[in-house]
């Protein structure tokens, strides 16, 4: 197996891992950076962002990460396409292996490979994804303003985001599966006093319909069988994410969903000389902005990292 050394390995290619590596590369760490399997990440199946700051007129996601992506690379950023297929952290350096076949031996690791949101897996949810079909009530709410939509899950996501949509839109429809929540107590309270929600219980999701846009969706209630369609022009999945970090299981200490643990207000995991940054060290937060501020962070960290590891090894050879 081919073997390499390098600084600063980032893994992943969407706001946090391209904002370290822009500030890894400035600080002249010469980053190599692995895109993954969705190069840009999840703002690339997004379309207008608008929440951004610093574009007033707002910015479609895929353009903004080729955007991010330039500026990477405008400072040096090694971009390389490929996946990382394992991962030693056990000594250092780390090791970690590329497409099964090569080994790269990293002084510092920045993981972002982010989450990725669950779908329910009906054809016509991937076929309308983008028009009118949505993950993030927080990314596209805005442009439901003023028609109804249906929200489906009935967690703290669901519950937030559906309170959420409620002060934009005109209607929700909330769709739960069992005749319960999961949401804790006070996100179900909040649902319950917005006038504007209603929960469907028992209630699971056929399909969603529409030609070019989402024009409604076909429900079921599964204790009497009964099946509607309600006219809604917008549909969001609210039934969790998954952090990308299997991978890295076994090697870094992860909550029981598999979100990286990092030491409050660091990116520093249990393993020292490998950072956590973006949505996979974060369940709650999730945008764009907070991922590039803790690519920023994973950037410093590691660059500190860096400095006091060449320091301990010039003292070690005198
Ligand atoms: P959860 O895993 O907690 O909830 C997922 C929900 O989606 C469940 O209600 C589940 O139903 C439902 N669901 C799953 N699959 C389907 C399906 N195929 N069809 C219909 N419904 C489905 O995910 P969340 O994203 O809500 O929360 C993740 C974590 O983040 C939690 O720990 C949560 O507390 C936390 N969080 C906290 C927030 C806060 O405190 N402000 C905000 C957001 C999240 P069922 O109940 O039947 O299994």
């Amino acid at each position: 197996m081919a073997k390499e050394r390098v600084k600063v390995l980032i893994i992943g290619s969407g706001p946090a891992g391209f904002t370290a590596a822009i500030y890894a590369a400035r600080a002249g760490m010469k980053p190599v950076l692995y895109q993954g399997g969705q190069p840009g990440g999840q703002l690339t199946i997004t379309t207008d962002v608008e929440n951004y700051p610093g574009y007033p007129e707002g910015i479609m996601g895929p353009q903004m990460m080729v955007d991010f992506q330039k500026q990477a690379e405008r400072f040096g950023t090694d971009i390389r396409s490929g996946m990382i297929t394992g991962v030693d952290f056990s000594g250092w350096p780390h090791k970690v292996t590329v497409d099964n076949k090569q080994e790269i031996e990293a002084e510092a690791v920045i993981i972002s490979t982010g989450a990725s949101a669950k779908w329910l897996g009906l054809e016509s949810e991937q076929r309308l994804n983008g028009r009118g079909v949505s993950a993030c009530a927080v990314c596209d709410g805005f442009f439901f303003r003023g028609q109804d939509v249906a929200i489906v899950g009935a967690g703290d996501t669901a519950a937030e985001e559906a309170t959420y949509l409620s002060k934009l839109v005109n209607k929700v429809y909330m769709l739960v599966r069992r005749d319960e929540m999961r949401a804790s107590k006070i996100m179900q309270q909040r649902v319950m006093n917005a006038p504007n929600i209603e929960v469907l219980w028992n209630t699971e999701t056929v399909e969603v319909q529409g030609d070019e846009e989402v024009d409604g969706v076909k429900v079921k209630n599964t204790e009497t069988g009964e099946e509607r369609v309600l006219p809604v022009q917008g549909f969001f999945v609210a039934i969790g994410h998954k952090p990308n970090t299997d991978i890295f299981k076994g090697f870094i200490d992860m909550d029981e969903a598999g979100y990286i643990k990092t030491i409050p207000g660091t990116s520093k995991t249990n393993v020292p000389g490998v950072f956590a940054t973006g949505d996979a060290q974060d369940k709650n937060y999730r945008q764009a902005v907070t991922a590039a501020g803790s690519g920023c962070m994973g950037a410093l960290d590691a660059e500190r990292f860096i400095a006091e590891k060449e320091v301990e090894m010039q003292e070690a050879a005198v």
